[in-house]
């Protein structure tokens, strides 16, 4: 079984839009992969469609082999979500927020904070976990978007530009987390518009541009051909 697989995938907004033009995209189970493109190219349309945020006008998608359409429970399960935009309440303190998310995948609370500290300690969260989230800094607040993401042990991370905005400290920190994840067995896909990001972590890599694939690769291929 795939991580994931796209077949023949696309949107068009309501506004005319086509984001997605009929994509096909696979994922192999412990890859780390970059969905590269510039603004506008369709990554979080199709990152939206495969979290069931977003509505798809064609095609299909499958998550460890579970049918979004017919399986939707069991691939949310299996999936865990950073969205690019932050979207937790920023008054609410760190740990809550965690507590929160567990909830919605029915983990118990003694159970989300014995899963809480570690993922907190590992991404330099711990010390804030009472903060109320207004108080963290950018780079606290996109890893804090990480830990979010993983309350429920996902096998399929995906990450919508993690390191937006992120200095190059913490960025380093964040590549390290990641790498060490995907070590650890989850496969992970990760958008972003740096091509040194998806150089320095993705074994394989997709480029999409006006809703196309036009670049379906290994890393080595790709530089080799630059
Ligand atoms: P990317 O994430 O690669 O920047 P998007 O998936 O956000 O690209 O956008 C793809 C295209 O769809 C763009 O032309 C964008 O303007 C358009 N688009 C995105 N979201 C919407 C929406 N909610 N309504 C209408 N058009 C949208
Ligand atoms: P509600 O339970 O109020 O309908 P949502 O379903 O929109 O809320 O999302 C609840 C939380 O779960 C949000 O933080 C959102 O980012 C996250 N989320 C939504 N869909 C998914 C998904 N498919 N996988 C992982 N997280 C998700």
């Amino acid at each position: 079984t795939k991580a994931l697989s796209i077949s023949n995938l696309s949107k068009t907004y309501k506004n005319g839009v086509q984001a997605l033009k009929g994509i096909d995209l696979e994922v192999e189970q412990g890859d780390f992969f970059a969905l590269l493109g510039p603004n506008g190219a369709g990554k979080s349309t199709t990152i939206g469609i495969i979290s069931s945020l977003v509505n798809k006008t064609g095609g299909s998608v499958k998550v460890f082999g579970h049918d979004i359409d017919t399986d939707l429970t069991k691939a949310k399960k299996m999936l865990g979500l950073v969205p690019q935009e932050f979207n937790f309440n920023i008054f609410e303190g760190v740990e809550q927020i965690i507590w929160q998310q567990a909830g919605y995948y029915g983990i118990g609370r003694k159970e989300a904070r014995k899963r809480a500290q570690p993922l907190l300690e590992q991404l330099g969260l711990w010390d804030k976990r009472n903060t109320p989230a207004r108080e963290l800094s950018g780079g606290m607040k996109r890893r804090l978007m990480i830990a979010r993401g993983l309350i429920h042990d996902p096998k399929l991370l995906i990450l919508d530009e993690p390191t937006a905005g992120v200095d190059i400290e913490i960025r380093r920190s964040m590549w390290d987390f990641m790498q060490d994840l995907n070590d650890k067995g989850t496969t992970i896909v990760l958008t972003t518009h740096y091509l040194e990001e998806a150089e320095s972590l993705c074994r394989n890599i997709a480029i999409i541009n006006h809703g196309e694939i036009v670049e379906n690769t290994n890393m080595k291929s790709l530089l080799a051909k630059l």
